[in-house]
C-alpha cells in the first residue's frame, strides 16, 4: 500500500531523475568557490529571483539566520511574524547567535502584518531602545498568499524608515504561482531572500539565500561561522538545479489538490475548514474528534497526519488526486 504523508511538503522522496541529476553532477570543494554546481545554482537562484547573487545553505533556518545576521548588528532589531518561522522555529538562533532582538507581532488573519502597527513599533532613535533595523515578512504564510500591493505598500514603508527588507520565501514559488505572477515580481521588493529547495521544489537539502552581492559576501562569512562551508556540495545543489527546471510548474498540482482535499473533507460535519485560507498547498482543519484515535486510524490506512488540532494538511509531490480521494474516504472511514 502506497503511504500517503501529508504531515509537510518536506517529506518527498528524489525521483529517478533527480538523483540521476546528483550522481552525475560535476563537483569540487565549494569552500574554496570551486563547485561548479553549486556555482551554477546560486546564480541560476538568483537570475530566477532577479537579484544580483545567491548562496547555497543547508536549510532554511540557516539562510533565514545568516540573513538575520547580515542584516542586523548586536543589540538591533527585527520586525517579524509572532508564528513565523524566523522567530518561533528556529530556536532563537539570532537572539543566541546575533543578540538581535526580535519585535514579534501577531499575524493578520490573512499572513499580512498590519503596516500602522509595524510603524508604531519601529523605535524612534533612542538609547533606550534597541535600533529597529529589519522587516521580515513570509510569502507563503500558513499556505497563504501575500497580496502583491501588500508588499509593496510595506516595501516603502521599509524604504520611509531605513529598514532592511528580508523575505522569508520559504514557499515563494507556491505563491507566485498562485498568483500567475513571476517569482520575481514579489522578490525584487525584498533586499534578501530565503527560497527553500526542500519543501515544495521537492530536494532532498537546502536553501538559497539571495541579495545584493555585498549582503550575500556578508552572508558568506556567517555561513562559514555557523559551520554551513560544505565541501562537495555540489551533489546536493544539482537536485535544486533539477528542481528548479521540473519541480515550479507543477506546484499547481498541489495546489489544486489542497482544494481537493479541503472540499472532500469539508463533506464531513466534525471537521471545519476555513475555505479562504486554502490558497496553496496547506489545508488547516479544526476537527471535532480525538485526534491520537483518528491518527491511528489514518495509519492504518498508510495515511500519515500530524496529531496537531487544528491539524495542518499538507500536499506536495508524492501525493496525486486519486491519494486525495484514498485520505478523502480515510477520514469518512473513521467518522
Ligand atoms: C520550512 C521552513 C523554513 C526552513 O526550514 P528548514 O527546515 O530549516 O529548511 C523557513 N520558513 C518557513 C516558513 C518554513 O516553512
Amino acid at each position: 500500500m502506497k503511504q500517503i504523508d501529508l504531515r509537510s511538503d518536506t517529506v518527498t522522496r528524489p525521483t529517478q531523475q533527480m538523483l540521476e541529476a546528483m550522481i552525475t553532477a560535476q563537483v569540487g570543494d565549494d569552500v574554496y568557490g570551486e563547485d561548479p554546481t553549486v556555482n551554477r545554482l546560486e546564480q541560476t537562484m538568483a537570475a530566477v529571483t532577479g537579484m544580483a547573487d545567491g548562496l547555497f545553505c543547508a536549510s532554511g533556518t540557516q539562510t533565514n539566520l545568516v540573513a538575520l545576521l547580515s542584516h542586523c548588528q548586536r543589540g538591533e532589531e527585527y520586525i517579524v511574524g509572532q508564528t513565523a518561522h524566523t522567530y518561533k522555529y528556529e530556536a532563537g538562533g539570532g537572539a543566541v547567535l546575533g543578540s538581535i532582538q526580535p519585535q514579534p507581532l501577531d499575524f493578520e488573519t490573512d499572513g499580512t502584518l498590519d503596516l500602522a502597527k509595524v510603524e508604531r513599533f519601529i523605535k524612534p532613535d533612542d538609547f533606550h531602545f534597541a535600533r529597529t533595523r529589519l522587516f521580515c515578512l513570509e510569502n507563503t504564510q500558513a499556505g497563504k498568499v501575500l497580496p502583491m500591493d501588500y508588499l509593496k505598500d510595506a516595501r516603502k514603508l521599509a524604504d520611509r524608515h531605513g529598514l532592511g527588507f528580508h523575505l522569508d520565501g520559504a514557499r515563494v514559488f507556491n505563491a507566485a504561482v498562485k498568483l500567475g505572477v513571476n517569482v520575481t515580481a514579489i522578490t525584487t521588493l525584498f533586499d534578501s531572500v530565503s527560497c527553500c529547495l526542500s519543501k515544495g521544489l521537492g530536494t532532498p537539502v537546502g536553501s538559497v539565500l539571495c541579495g545584493s552581492r555585498e549582503f550575500i559576501a556578508r552572508a558568506r562569512r556567517w555561513r562559514k561561522m555557523v559551520g554551513g562551508g560544505m565541501r562537495q556540495a555540489g551533489i546536493l545543489a544539482a537536485a535544486g538545479l533539477y528542481a528548479l527546471s521540473h519541480n515550479i510548474d507543477r506546484l499547481t498540482d498541489d495546489h489544486a489538490n489542497a482544494a481537493r482535499l479541503a472540499a472532500g473533507l469539508s463533506g464531513i460535519k466534525a471537521i471545519h475548514i476555513d475555505m479562504d485560507a486554502v490558497q496553496t498547498n496547506m489545508v488547516h482543519a479544526r476537527i471535532d474528534a480525538d485526534m491520537t484515535a483518528l491518527v491511528q486510524h489514518l495509519a492504518g490506512q498508510g495515511i500519515r497526519i500530524s496529531p496537531g488540532n487544528p491539524v495542518r494538511l499538507v500536499t506536495h509531490l508524492n501525493i496525486d488526486a486519486a491519494d486525495i480521494d484514498r485520505v478523502v474516504a480515510g477520514f469518512r472511514s473513521f467518522f
